[in-house]
């Protein structure tokens, strides 16, 4: 056996402790997220002028951290709109968003940045996509002069028109044509959109795309008790050797953010305690790593 799923770096959404990236906030959620066990916070970048990034490298290294960013492009940012001054716009976004995580000291920009994170009321077109594919060429090159990896992640149906699925992100992944851009996985927009989640898990892996994953559950809430398949997820992603972090993601409207809140429809509260929540998800995230690895070592002894 090469590698063990529970070597894997776990992470946790800050938007799990707080909505804003102030001094304080940072501060608050990087000890809450050491303390509850965690090696990675990722960072939601929805306006790289917001988060400061000599801070956020200083406070990670504080507490012992590794840091990964996230975003989601607007409808005004949309790189996949067939209106140039759009697209020129979501470029000079994703650029300044790979200054920041350079200059955090990080090694990943992931989340929606293919197209708007937002519910579309048209279809993609050809155009459009070529557009995205073009900008995320000039973006991927900014991002290797960095070592910085960009993930693009699948999500449903209702917050983008042009990447639902794995073989679609595989796909666009395939037109960009760049070693330092693969797929990011996300349960939650899995148990929507794929028919299982093995398979897209395999196909990222031995496409060696797979870069990023979100735990979530169908509800965002408290892993394990919704209807993802969390046994047959942990025992793919060991199968296939993933080595990468394993990031828990989940929103409650106990913190809000503004433009989060909207974007992804975040109207419930499926939690309030959010230490706690953080402390049983890091829990569920090792048993589970733990009992895939255990799976494999007893069906090569029997
Ligand atoms: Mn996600």
């Amino acid at each position: 056996m090469t590698t063990v799923l529970t070597d894997n770096p776990v992470g946790i959404h800050a938007l799990v402790w707080t909505g804003a990236w102030d001094e304080s906030s940072a501060r608050d959620a990087m000890r809450r997220t050491a303390t509850a066990g965690y090696d990675l916070i990722e960072v939601p970048l929805l306006d790289p002028g917001l988060v400061d990034a000599t801070m956020t490298r200083e406070l990670a290294v504080e507490h012992g951290l590794t840091t990964r960013f996230s975003t989601g492009l607007g409808p005004d940012t949309d790189i996949s709109s067939d209106d140039a001054d759009v697209v020129a716009a979501g470029a000079h976004l994703l650029e300044r968003a790979i200054e920041v995580v350079a200059q955090s000291g990080s090694d990943f920009l992931g989340g929606v940045i293919s197209s708007a994170m937002t519910k579309y009321t048209r279809l993609p077109t050809a155009t459009g996509r070529a557009n995205a594919v073009a900008v995320l060429r000039e973006v991927a090159d900014r991002a290797a002069d960095h070592g910085i990896t960009l993930g693009l992640e699948v999500v449903n149906r209702y917050e983008s028109n042009l990447v639902n699925t794995a073989d679609q992100a595989l796909a666009l992944v395939d037109d960009i044509g760049r070693d330092n851009v693969g797929v990011h996985l996300d349960l939650y927009h899995m148990n929507i959109e794929e028919r299982d989640l093995a398979g897209p898990v395999r196909r990222c892996a031995e496409a060696r795309r797979l870069v990023h994953v979100h735990v979530g559950e169908s509800h965002r809430g408290y892993l394990g008790t919704g209807s993802v398949d969390l046994v047959g997820l942990f025992r793919a992603l060991h199968d296939v050797g993933y080595v990468g972090p394993l990031v828990f993601e989940s929103f409650s409207s106990v913190v809000v953010s503004e433009a989060f809140t909207t974007a992804l429809g975040i109207w419930r509260e499926p939690w309030q305690d959010a230490d706690d929540l953080a402390r049983h998800a890091r829990q569920t995230i090792a048993t589970h790593a733990h009992a895939a690895a255990s799976h494999l070592v007893t069906d090569r002894r029997s």
